[in-house]
């Protein structure tokens, strides 16, 4: 019908030059300016053709990704089964006919980057047996009107037609960061043509029928549910979260062990260890360990990936590359003597928590003193908070008690140990009790200042105390440019 309607515009339009020309007009403006259009509409159409991936799967031609199982991700326990209950809806397709359930339109999910939301929904597409066509919400936006609408009906158009091409009954469409394109309607600046956007997203939804030969389920992955339009979240529509959190430490492990498989490990290497030492870390963190770790192998012409490969990953994954930085002798006694600082309140507060010390630049760091991990912890007491204040202040404080003065090297350990208090005023731990979100700014900023420099004056009290000790470690620092946590600490119990 639209081909059709087309060509009658045209046949018209020539019609109407032909006539024109034969009455002695001048036409050839409208001659450029049409060329000129359709020039443009042609490379509209190629750039928006290519803008989608097809993912393809198991038996249906070669596919440049590999295929993903819901084995092949690791943690998740809780998100892979409700995701999994959420699939089976379209594997139960006739039942759930049968039963006049409404058909799952949408499910979303949510979580912080890198936890492994868009290998679940490939590993969906294996699962359900559908063809998998990938977006982007940053691939929908453009300035200029009514093309990002036109992008979601070609990403719709393009998974009834790859499914019916592949034989498959169902399609699914993911859409990485919808939160771009889902944002609450009315909120941005070029608002106009986001919300046609989003409208167009919301029809092509609520177009999707049971009796349809072709079935899409839409996936989201967004890390802000917060953002999302709530039209988006309404019944009917996207009427599935599930969480995609960090993993623990078990899934932590279950990842390492993913990304290991098939690679020469040497026998000093404990996974288990590793796992201990990277909470937070999301799985494309751990990957990307694996993956450093092989690297530094490969660059010391080993066979084998070992303990101490992992240990050089996992610190250019926390901190960045090592960098040939330069700092003068000054600034390297300097160096030397505020990360002595951290790791002697950390050993204070934490015996046998320091696992190394270095002056070696690494990212932004011009040193940094690495902790070993701790068991994943959830809650803080009041006391646990101000003692990581203390570490963080320490590097700032051994500096002014042996230089007389400060430098800017402090700069992110006071930004940590800022965050940090005000998670006690919120808490409702520090000395106003408990507070709402809109405590004056004027009073969180003295109360967040007041519990720092309570903690740096034990600080201080403690490295004066200890000075010898900070003289004798800081110069062996200086020398050796890196400690171990064991030498570290045997220094520490040596000096008096
Ligand atoms: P983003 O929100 O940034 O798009 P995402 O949550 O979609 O991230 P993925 O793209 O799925 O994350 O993961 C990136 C890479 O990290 C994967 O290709 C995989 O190598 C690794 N990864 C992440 N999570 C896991 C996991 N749970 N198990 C195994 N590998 C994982």
């Amino acid at each position: 019908m639209k081909i059709a309607l087309k060509e009658i515009i045209l046949g018209i339009g020539l019609a109407l030059l032909v006539f024109f020309a034969r009455q002695g007009f001048e036409i050839t403006p409208f001659i450029l300016i049409g060329a000129v259009v359709l020039l443009l509409k042609f490379t509209m159409d190629n750039r928006t053709n290519n803008r989608f991936t097809l993912v393809e799967q198991k038996g249906v031609g070669v596919s440049a990704i590999p295929d993903v199982d819901f084995a092949d991700i690791g943690g998740q326990e809780v998100a892979k089964r409700e995701f999994k209950e959420a699939l089976d809806f379209i594997r139960l397709d006739k039942e759930v006919r049968n039963l006049g359930i409404r058909p799952l339109k949408g499910i979303l999910l949510a979580g912080p980057p890198g936890t492994g939301k868009t290998l679940m929904a490939k590993a969906a597409a294996g699962y359900t047996d559908s063809v998998l066509i990938a977006a982007a919400g940053s691939q929908f936006v453009e300035m200029y009107a009514g093309v990002g609408a036109q992008r979601v009906r070609q990403l719709f158009n393009k998974a009834y037609a790859e499914a019916e091409k592949a034989n498959k009954q169902t399609a699914i469409v993911l859409i990485d960061e919808i939160d771009v394109l889902g944002a609450k309607r009315g909120k941005n600046i070029s608002h106009m043509e986001y919300d046609q956007t989003l409208n167009e997203l919301l029809t092509q939804i609520d177009g999707i029928k049971v009796n349809q030969q072709v079935r899409v389920l839409v996936v989201g992955a967004t890390n802000r549910v917060d953002l999302l339009d709530p039209a988006l979240l309404r019944p009917g529509r996207f009427d599935r979260i599930v969480r995609v959190d960090l993993p623990d430490k078990q899934g932590r492990l279950q990842i390492l062990r993913i990304h290991a498989k098939g690679k020469p490990l040497a026998l000093d290497v404990d996974l288990e260890q590793i796992a201990q030492a990277t909470f937070g870390f999301s799985g494309a963190h751990l990957e990307s360990i694996v993956n450093e770790a092989a690297i530094y192998a490969l660059r010391h012409k080993r066979r084998e990936i070992t303990n101490r490969d992992f240990k050089e990953a996992l610190e250019k994954v926390m901190l960045g590359e090592r960098l040939n930085r330069n700092p003068s002798g000054e600034e390297r006694l300097r160096i030397a003597y505020h990360e002595t600082g951290h790791a002697m309140l950390s050993e204070k507060i934490n015996k046998g928590s320091v696992a190394s010390v270095t002056i070696i630049s690494r990212g932004n760091a011009l040193g940094y003193m690495r902790q070993h991990g701790q068991d994943d912890q959830y809650l803080y007491t009041k006391a646990e908070l101000l003692a990581r204040i203390q570490v963080c202040m320490a590097g700032a404080v051994a500096e002014e008690l042996v230089f007389g003065e400060r430098s800017t090297g402090a700069v992110s350990d006071i930004e940590q140990a800022a965050e940090i208090a005000r998670k006690i005023v919120f808490a409702g731990l520090s000395d106003l009790g408990v507070v709402t979100s809109d405590l004056p700014s004027g009073v969180l900023v003295r109360t967040i200042t007041q519990i720092i420099k309570e903690q740096e004056t034990q600080v201080y009290d403690y490295l004066a105390e200890n000075q010898g000790k900070l003289h004798v470690l800081a110069q062996k620092l200086l020398e050796q440019e890196r400690l171990s946590g064991v030498q570290f600490r045997q220094i520490m119990q040596k000096s008096a």
